[in-house]
Formats: C-alpha cells, structure tokens, sequence
C-alpha cells in the first residue's frame, strides 16, 4: 500500500501522474494531498457570478439558462448562457459542436472552468472545460467523484482540471495506508484536534463545512507546530552554546551614565533594562528583541547594555541599516556620555570609553583609527552600517551585538557579525517599529520578545490630518503657512516625498516599501529634487530648506543632519531617509507628499520623527487620492489612531504576508499553505508552547520521529531558498 512518501505514479495512473508533476511539480503522495482545495462548492449553492474578474482562472458552479447555436459568415458558434439567479455568463463555444448543444441544456447545472475573458462589454468563457452534475440523466464521473455534498475547487491550470484533481485524490486516499500521527495523543486532546489520517482525507472529501474546518485547523496546526519547533530548536542550542558572562560592575560607566541621565527612565525601560542585564551575566548568549512604540525610547535601554558590556571589559557593536542612522546614532550616544565617551582624552573622565563610527565611506584616514580603535579595544562602543561585517573589521574583544531596525537586515547579516567574536556574543535586535505579536513570533522567533509599549511622560501629542487635494485643493496652501508658523515660532519642519528625483530613478534604495506596480497609469511619485526647488521658489521662500536623500556623499549627508540638528535649517526636504531613528526634538511639522504612496507603517514611523520633546505636532498627509478609496482608507487609519501596534495589523491585513515576512522567510512562508499569521493567532500562540515544552523534554525530537522530519522539511527548504539567493 502506498504511503504519503509513495511516487505519485505507484498511487495513480501514468499519465495523471506525469500531467500533475508538469503542471505542480508534484512527485509524491504527500505532493498531491497537500495540494489543497481553495474552497469547498455546495453542490446546491451556485457561484456568485457577479464577482468573476477578467482574467481570472475560475471554477463556478452554475445552471444553463440558454443554449443556442449562431451561424455568421465565420461560421457557426455554440453560446450558452450561464445563470445564478442574478449575474449572467457566456460561454462560447466555436465550431462544430452540436454534441455540446445535446447535455448544455437549460436547466442543467455544471461545473465550468477557464479563463474570464469580455467581449461587447460581457464577461465570458471561450471553451470553458465542464463537468456536468445532477440533471438530466445519471452522469457516472459525477457519482464517483461527487459522492458527498460539497465539491472540492482546487488551484487548476488549463491542462489540469479541478475534477481531475478530484479524481486522483480519491484514488490515492483509497489505497493510502493509515498516514501516522506524528502528534501525541495528549496534545490533540488539549487542543481539540483531529488526528492526522482523518484531517488529510477531511480535508479534500470533507462530510460537510465543519469537518472542512476542522481539518484546515489541524492541518494549520502542524505548520505552526513544525515552524515553532525549528525556532525553539535555534533557542535552545543558541542557549547551549557558551557565552562570556557580562555582569554589572558597581561604579562602572554605567552607573555613571544614570547619574548623569536628564530623565528618568519609564517604568518599561527599567524593566526591560533590569531582564536585559541579567541575561548578560549568564554564561550563555542572549538573543532579545527589544520592539517598541515609535519613540518609545529604545535606544537608551540598548546604550545601557552596551555599557555593561564596557564595564565587564568587553565592546559593543551597534548595526544600523544607514549611513544617516548610523551617524546619527554616534552623535546622539555621544551626547548621551558626554566626558564618558572621550576615554583617554584629556577631560576624559576614568571610566570613560571611545564611540568609533565606521561607515563604507569613510576617508582612508578614519578608517584606519576607526580600524584600529575597534581592534585594539580603544573604543568600547563601534558603531557602523554593512561595513561592519565585513572581513577587514576586528574586535579585541566583541561582547555584545545591537542591531539596530532589523528588517532591513537578514539573519545571515547577524550571522555574519557574530562570527567576529571568538566566543559568541550577547545578540540585541531592535525594531524599528512594532509589529504585530504572530509575526514576531514567527519572523523573529528565535529571539525572546521585549515590548516597550509607552511613551516618556510629557510627550506631547502629535495630530495627524489627510490633506485631501482632490476635494480640497486650498489646503495645501494652508499646509506651506503651517510650516512658516512654526517656523517662526523657532521649530523645524519636515517635508517628505516618496522618490529622490526622476534623474535619479535607478538609484531610488531609500525608497522602500513603495508599490511601483501599482502606481501604474499614475503619474509617478513626487520627487524630493523638483519639490526642492519649487518650495524654495514659491510657499516656502525666504525660510533656510535643504534636502536629504540616499543620493548624497555621506560627508554631505551627515552635514545636512548636524546643521538640521543644531538649529541651522528651518526645513528638511527628504526622502524616506528620515524615516528611521532621525531625533531632533525640536522639529514640530511634517508634510508627506503623495502620502498614500507609503505604507501604513512606514508613515507611523515618519511621524514619529516629529513630537518627540514637548511641544505639540503636527502632521499633515497630503493626497489627491479620491475620497472613498483603499488609499484614503489608509490615510484616515493613521490619522485617527497613534497606536503602533493596531496600525502594524492593518499593514500586515493590506499587504501579501509573504511581502510582511520579507525574501529571507520566503521558504518559511510556503511551506504555509494554510496558516495565516493575523487570523490564526491563538493556534501560533498555542503551537508556540508547546514547541518549547517538547524541545526542552526532548531537544533534538529523538523521541519524535515525525515532528522530527516536519521540521527537517521545513528547514531544508530554507537553507535551499538561501543558497539560491547567494
Ligand atoms: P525609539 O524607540 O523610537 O528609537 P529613541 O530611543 O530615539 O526612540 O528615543 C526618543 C527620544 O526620547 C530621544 O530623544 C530620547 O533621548 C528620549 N527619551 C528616551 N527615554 C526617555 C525617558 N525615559 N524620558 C524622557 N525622554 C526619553
Ligand atoms: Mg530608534
């Protein structure tokens, strides 16, 4: 008898197995029955006609309400027309065909598969494929196929009908051995799941919608399971591995770090920082995620572990994913040590350290003291983009790893950074916005998860209104006089724009997260380098602007950033540049242009460029998005709520999961056929905890063969999907 892991062709025909690898790939067993059914039809429901879209490859279960043959001078065509009770659909059929005309007879109900094309403005399928139900005459196929109530509609393509899917299942789930259970008895009964055997067969010849349901949630179940095992698996032998102990030392430059603190620190920080420096005193790593709150404060709860770092005599390394950010980063720490940070300077004080920034582009002479500070443990603190990993940069003594806005970066790029240590080091991962609990789960899974989720005390609100210029063409005007207010009134502004420049176009990397696709038959997006000098012509003349973007030298960026900063330019335009870590309390305005060209999250991080110290801010998005569409819809999301998290759903809601999981989870993301990371939340939650008991019981799941090779499967798909990548 044949098992899942059976050639298909040892379950099935030669042929059907031949067509079905052409057309799915499919070799085994286990191939065709995780081949899943898109939906279940009910035999007495027809098909909603009226939601059929050109171009869709579609299965509908519908009735004959006209046959009629027509002749023309092109000869004679068969056209029948299709009904639901409301919407209509042709289905033509050219030349000889009368055979057709005999069983398409009204009345008759079918199923009826192709390609939605229109002709004279109606929608119709040419030589649709069909299999005919109940009606006439008995219609054997039908009788063996259809024996239940519901009929499977399965991913088809032209070669490969959904009946003929529906009839190799059904021989191969005949002559299937009982498929074994890799799940313990215990576990199914405490989440209510169907045990293996029954899910699969329910799930393509379910008896109704219940048991339907009931199989997708074990099925679902094992995905989740397979994907938290892998992950708990990464934990616990991250966790075997050794690690130098980097406990506090009283009197360090920690200590004096929090005596000269101008705030103090939340209730989160304080917690988060008390876990964080326990865990760096264990002789094994920490792999943390801190996410948090846009502003929320994450940095300074990472300086402090990398100060106990200093203290216990090791360095720190802070990633960041630009050359802005990682400028920026070493200016604000800094600021932040003050006499802490000038180590064996004069007015150095006795604890104090060094902060080297090492960036691609630098001069050939900072390089080198850069180099050679990071590898003659001078400074306690290197802080770089890329250019970090690469070969050329040691560490005396590399202790402690931050990452800085992972999702810019690939765990292969974390990998790569650990390495440089000779033992591994304690792993900080901070995230530039916060995302929802499932996916971090799943995406960072491997890591333990912070939450900083409230703002410092006396934060001032920040007001977010949609500038629509569709309906309202005035208030841009209204905007531009915003910006010369506060400007006046001594702050800053911002004014964003989704594209550096139509010169610039193949060059546009700071513009992430932007649907090209989508801006099709649109004019293209507005550019920082013509918005530039139109602003400065126009609304905003007389004011000091300069512009930012990915484009420029890093010497020339860094310069526009410090002169942002200490007060020497009234207004910044500039490209998603900013859209991470960019801290100038002072800045109280932002304007985004062509704001629904951002995604929903990535505009919540813009905006908390602004309102970061105590005066009130304003953002403005600006749109000429018509009123009533997806676009606007999203607009108006963003200005109704400040809440990160509800707004990092409604991202992963809009976009593709895969898009959410980005190309390093690719793999992972296929072998999900069923699970999705926003409806399936109390089963991830659930698989999760479990996954961590049977690893820590059972660390290499000797004792759990199959679970074993659930995960071997997944993983191995994986490492494939990143060989092919480099
Ligand atoms: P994010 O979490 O977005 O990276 P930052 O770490 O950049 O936020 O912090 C935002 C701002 O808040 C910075 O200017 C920082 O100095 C300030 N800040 C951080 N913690 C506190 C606190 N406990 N009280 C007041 N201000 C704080
Ligand atoms: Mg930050």
């Amino acid at each position: 008898m044949p098992t899942l892991d059976s050639k298909l062709v040892d379950a099935v025909g030669a042929r059907t197995a031949t067509a079905l690898e052409k057309a799915f790939g499919m070799r085994t067993v286990r191939d065709l029955l995780a081949h899943y059914p898109r939906r279940m039809a009910e035999r007495g429901e027809l098909t909603e006609l009226s939601s059929l879209r050109v171009d869709d490859e579609v299965t509908v279960v519908a009735d004959v309400l006209t046959s009629q043959v027509r002749r023309s001078r092109n000869g004679q065509r068969l056209e029948v027309v299709l009904a639901d009770g409301r919407a209509r659909l042709q289905l033509v059929f050219f030349g000889k065909g009368a055979w057709r005309g005999k069983e398409l007879v009204p009345g008759r109900r079918g199923l009826f598969s192709g390609k939605v094309g229109e002709f004279n403005g109606k929608r119709q399928l040419v030589h649709p494929d069909y299999m005919l139900l109940r009606g006439g005459g008995f219609d054997e196929v039908e009788a063996d196929v259809y024996a239940g109530r519901l009929i499977p509609v399965y991913p088809a393509t032209q070669a490969v009908r959904t009946w003929t899917i529906s009839n190799t299942v059904k021989q191969a789930l005949l002559v299937l051995d009982e498929v074994p259970d890799g799940l313990d008895a215990d576990i199914r009964a405490r989440h209510g799941l169907l045990d293996a055997d029954t899910a699969l067969r329910a799930m393509h010849q379910p008896d109704d919608h219940e048991h339907w349901y009931a199989a997708r949630r074990r099925l679902a179940w094992d995905e989740a399971l397979g994907v938290q095992l892998a992950l708990a698996q990464r934990r616990w032998l991250a966790g075997a591995n050794p690690a130098a102990p980097r406990p506090p030392r009283k009197g360090g430059l920690l200590d004096a770090f929090d005596e000269r603190l101008p705030f103090t620190l939340t209730a989160g920080q304080r917690e988060i920082g008390d876990t964080v420096a326990g865990e760096l005193a264990l002789p094994h790593p920490m792999h943390r995620l801190l996410q948090g709150e846009v502003g929320s404060g994450k940095t300074v709860v990472a300086l402090r572990a990398m100060l106990q770092a200093v203290d216990a005599g090791a360095q720190a390394a802070l990633l960041a994913p630009t050359e802005v950010l990682a400028a920026q980063h070493a200016r604000t720490i800094e600021a932040l040590l003050g006499p802490l940070a000038h180590g064996g300077q004069l007015g150095g004080s006795d604890t104090a350290t060094r902060v080297a920034l090492l960036t691609g582009s630098l001069g050939a002479a900072a390089r080198k003291s850069a180099l050679l500070d990071a590898a003659g443990g001078a400074a306690g603190i290197v802080i770089g983009t890329h250019a970090l990993i690469q070969e050329s940069v040691s560490f005396a003594e590399l202790g402690l790893v931050v990452v800085d806005e992972q999702h810019r970066f690939g765990v292969e790029q974390r990998d790569a950074l650990r390495g440089k240590a000779a033992t591994p080091p304690h792993v900080l991962v901070l995230t530039a916005t916060p995302i929802p609990r499932t996916v971090a789960m799943t995406v960072f899974g491997d890591l333990e998860i912070s939450t900083l989720a409230e703002l410092p005390v006396g934060r001032a609100p920040i007001a977010t209104s949609v500038v629509p210029t569709a309906e309202r063409p005035a208030w841009l005007e209204r905007a531009w006089q915003r910006i010369r207010e506060e400007v006046a009134a001594g702050h800053q502004a911002f004014v964003v724009c989704p594209r550096i420049g139509a010169a610039m176009a193949e060059f546009e990397e700071d513009v992430v997260g932007i649907d090209v696709e989508s801006a099709e038959g649109r004019r293209p997006p507005l550019a920082a380098a013509d918005v530039f000098p139109m602003l400065e012509a126009g609304p905003l003349h007389g004011l000091r602007l300069r512009l930012l973007h990915g484009r420029l030298g890093a010497d020339e960026k860094d310069r526009v950033m410090t002169d942002f900063a200490a007060g020497r330019v009234d207004v910044l335009v500039a490209t998603t540049v900013i859209e991470v870590g960019v801290d100038v309390p002072n800045a109280t305005v932002m304007v985004v242009l062509d704001a629904d060209r951002f995604g929903v999250s990535q505009l919540h991080q813009l905006r908390g460029r602004i309102g970061r110290g105590s005066y009130p801010g304003l953002c403005l998005l600006v749109s000429d998005a018509p009123a009533d569409t997806p676009a606007r819809e999203r607009l108006d999301a963003v200005a109704a709520t400040t809440d990160g998290f509800a707004l990092a759903r409604l991202d992963v809601e809009q976009r593709r999961e895969g898009d959410v999981l980005g190309a390093a989870q690719s793999g992972r993301r296929r072998q999900l056929k069923l699970l999705s990371l926003l409806r399936d939340e109390e089963l991830i939650v659930a698989a999760r905890a479990e996954a961590a008991d049977l690893v820590a019981a059972d660390p290499t799941l000797a004792a759990h063969p199959q679970l074993a090779a659930l995960v071997a499967a997944l993983v191995k798909d994986e490492q494939a999907e990143y060989l092919e990548k480099t």
